[in-house]
Parts: structure tokens; sequence; C-alpha cells
């Protein structure tokens, strides 16, 4: 662990096969078959069965309706959408499915540029860039950012394609502890007496105007995928302001889910956009899309343009899958003129703050915070996962088992997303089976006075 903090561990590949990557591959009944429907309130989940007392199990033409609480669609545009379906067919037909060619060589439609400017004016940043995939957003953008000589300080549990990010760009790495904003401090204060770090070439003058004697970039999340939980943003924009460094947020979660007008934990916690240098996000989860974006000052945007492989070599997002985007951004901000875009936001954070609560009740360990729709439920034994996991399956919830790589070793977890597609009925038929669950495999960690006091 000591080691860690330094930076981030080499790949440990054995140990993580081991444990999970193969164990995961071997056990075929649990919710890790393929799906026959769209991601909605409710999904088909393929079934297997033996082949000649076979192994591995193999799909059959069957499936199993699920009540879904495994996907990211937290405002349920992943499925059917009246006012973002039709827009969608209608780029299919006059622009294709693929835009096949990169942005800078044919690649761009009219409305990848508006797609752009949309996300700056959401966030209230002068620029954004697109890119096909959420985590290469991450992976390949943050290599423009930081480079040899960088003082990169990252949370501890920032996401994979955050630390494949980091790792790709050769940056100094200093690793802080979870969300813990006076460790933040402490590491940034150590790294900068330490010598004399730069911001790399991408910082110097673009970001945030100025940019002269800069000192790091740290970078977080805004709900983090694996924990629930909310960056801790008002201080660590403080120590940020402090130490002058720059600040990456990772918007995947939160953009959309968070604040009144789902504008993100900005938002949600009252910090001004002009205070996050960089904000990353992706379109897999709020939006029911594909893709992600970088929103930040022009020139910042002006340079990942014209330096960043990514964006140079790699075939631009499919146009219909930029309308879906286009279209749930006018949903969201009201521009369809429906109000339906701040019922579902509305309906979300109800449906997540009645689920967590009824949780609490049964006596589950439920991590993260309030309003939050991401809802890890701590099983700690990584032998519970499969058994938890097919027992959900078989009483009809499509539920996610996480366990080490993705969490520490003793720390598995369950994790439920909650979506506006959601019924208070749905919930209610979910919370059934999790009381049973909890009498069965002994899940119940705290008492109903200590659960409330959370
Ligand atoms: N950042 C974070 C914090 C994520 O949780 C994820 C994936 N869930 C990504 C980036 C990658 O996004 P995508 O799935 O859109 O590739």
């Amino acid at each position: 662990a000591a080691k860690q903090k330094e930076g981030y561990a080499p790949i440990r590949q054995d140990y993580e096969d081991f444990y999970t990557r193969r164990m995961y591959y071997r056990i075929h009944d649990t919710f890790n078959r393929p799906i026959c429907s769209a991601p909605d309130a409710w999904i088909d989940v393929m079934r297997r069965t033996p082949v000649d007392g076979q192994k591995p199990l193999r799909l059959t033409g069957s499936s199993q309706r699920c009540l879904n609480l495994g996907s990211y669609n937290y405002l349920g545009f992943a499925a059917q959408d009246e006012y973002c379906t039709p827009r969608v067919e209608a780029v299919l037909d006059s622009l294709g499915w693929a835009a096949s060619a990169p942005r800078s060589d044919g690649g761009t439609t009219p409305r990848h540029a508006e797609l752009e400017r949309l996300v700056a004016e959401f966030l209230g940043k002068e620029a954004a860039i697109t890119c096909g995939m959420g985590f290469a957003t991450n992976s390949a953008f943050i290599p423009l950012l930081a480079g040899r000589g960088t003082l990169v300080v990252s949370d501890a549990l920032n996401h994979s394609s955050i630390v494949a990010g980091v790792r790709g760009s050769g940056a100094k790495v200093k690793v802080f502890d979870h969300n813990e904003p006076a460790h933040l401090e402490a590491v940034l204060r150590a790294a900068i007496a330490e010598g004399q770090p730069r911001t790399g070439r991408a910082w110097k003058k673009i970001v945030s105007g100025g940019g002269g004697g800069m000192r790091g970039v740290v970078i977080i999340e805004g709900i983090y995928s694996m924990e629930g939980e909310m960056a801790r943003l008002r201080e660590i924009v403080e120590i940020k302001k402090k130490y002058k460094a720059y600040l990456y947020l990772d918007e995947a979660h939160s953009i959309g889910a968070l604040g009144p007008g789902g504008r993100g934990v900005c938002e949600q916690l009252g910090v001004d956009t002009a205070d996050i240098d960089v904000m990353m996000g992706t379109f897999t989860k709020s939006f029911g899309s594909c893709g992600g974006y970088i929103a930040g000052s022009a020139e910042l945007v002006q340079f990942l343009r014209c330096q960043c492989p990514a964006h140079l070599y790699a075939t631009a997002m499919s146009p219909p899958a930029v309308e879906m985007v286009i279209s749930a951004f006018h949903v969201i901000s009201g521009r369809d003129g429906s109000g339906r875009g701040a019922a579902k936001i509305g309906q979300l954070r109800a449906n997540a703050n009645y689920f967590r609560r009824r949780l609490l009740e049964l006596g589950y360990n439920v991590l993260g915070d309030w309003d939050s729709p991401v809802m890890p439920i701590m099983l700690f034994n990584p032998a519970k996962l499969p058994a938890i996991s097919r027992y959900m399956l078989r009483r009809g919830l499509a539920i996610v088992v996480v366990g080490f790589p993705a969490t520490p070793l003793l720390t598995a977890r369950m994790r439920v997303c909650i979506s506006a597609s959601h019924t208070k009925a749905d919930l209610d038929y979910a919370l059934e089976v999790f009381e049973e669950v909890a009498g069965r495999c002994h899940l119940r960690y705290c008492d109903r006075a200590t659960a409330l006091r959370h």
C-alpha cells in the first residue's frame, strides 16, 4: 500500500486473473449472460442450459424477463423515447449508420459540430470535443494533457480509463486517499516541495487563461462508480486554487444524473464550472448513447483537436449515436417543450433516495450519498458474488456483482443502478427480494437505527 501511494502499482495480471477474470468466466449461470432486449427498466436475459453435461453451458433460444438494476440507464433514454427515437431514425435515413472516417477527414457532419456546441453550452464552457468512446476519452486525451515531468495527483479509486491515460502519459503520479481532501492537500504539498513539477505543454498557457506557475493536475470523478459517492468538490476546488493546480473532473456517472437541471456534480454541490479546468464526461449513462467529451477553454479544445491521435485517426461517432445525445440534451434542458426532462431528473432522485432509504432500513450496508443513483451494497467476501447473483437472477433481478480488481479483494459488493424509468412497484418488488436475500445470505450488517443515522 505504501508503494502504491507513490504512484500506480504495476499491473499484476496473474493475480487479477486468478481471483476474478477466470472465476467470472467459469461461472455461467449468473448475470453475465447476453441480454436480448433494450436495457430499459426490465430486460430479457438469455438462459443457459447444460448440453450433454458439458461446460461451458450453452445459450438457449429462451430468455428470462428481469427487473434491470444493472444498467447505467439513469434517465431512461436507453430504450425507446417519444422525442429522441424519431430524430435518431431521421438521421439514420439521411446520414446512415456510420461516419466511416475520422473527424478531420470527412467524418464530421453538422450534427457532430452541433453536439459539441451543446455540450459546451450545457456546461458553461467555451468549447467541447467529442470522442467515439468514453474510455478512450480519458485514456487517449489525458496523455495529451500530461507528460514526462507533469505532476498528476489522482484519486485512489479513479476509473481504469483514467489510470490508463495517466500511465500512458509518463507523468509523475501521486495517488491520494479516496475522496480525502486533507490527504490530497498533504500529497500535493509534499510533491511540490520535492521538486519543480510542471504541468505539461497543453496546460502552460491554454487552460483557464494564463497558467504561469501552475503546479500539477488533480484528477477526480463526479460520482465514483464503485462507491456511489460524490466528489468532495468544494474542498477539492479550494485546495487546487491554494496550490495552483489544475482540476480534471470525470463526470461519466454524474452528468445528466445530478443537479436539478442534470448539469452534474457542480450544479448539485453549488460549484462554479469555471473552477473546473477540464470537464470530461460520457454519453453512455444518462444520455443512452455512446461516446465521451472534454469541455474546457477554446484553446484547450483546439489543441486537442489538432494533436490528439484518437481524434485525428479514429473514426468519428456514428451520426445516429450523435443525434441520440443531441435529442437527450433537448429533453434534459427542456428545449423539447414537454417538461419531461425535469420530471425524469426529479424521478431519478426520488427513486434513488427511496431505494437507498429502504435498503438501509433492511439493514444493508449501502455505500454512497443521498441523491446518487449508484448504490453499492457490501458483501465483503468475494465467495458470495456468484451465489448472490445467481439467487437474484432466479428471483428476476438482474444485478451486477463486483469484486477484485474493480474493488479491493475483501470489499466485494453488488451494485444497484437506479433509473428514472423504474416505477415504485418495480422498486418495491426488488426490495421484497432484497429482504429475502438478507435473511438467506446473512447480509444484515446494521440495525435500523444505525442505518438511518448513516
Ligand atoms: N469514466 C468513468 C468514471 C466510468 O465509470 C466509465 C465507465 N463506466 C468510463 C469513464 C468509460 O466510459 P464508457 O463506458 O462510456 O466507455
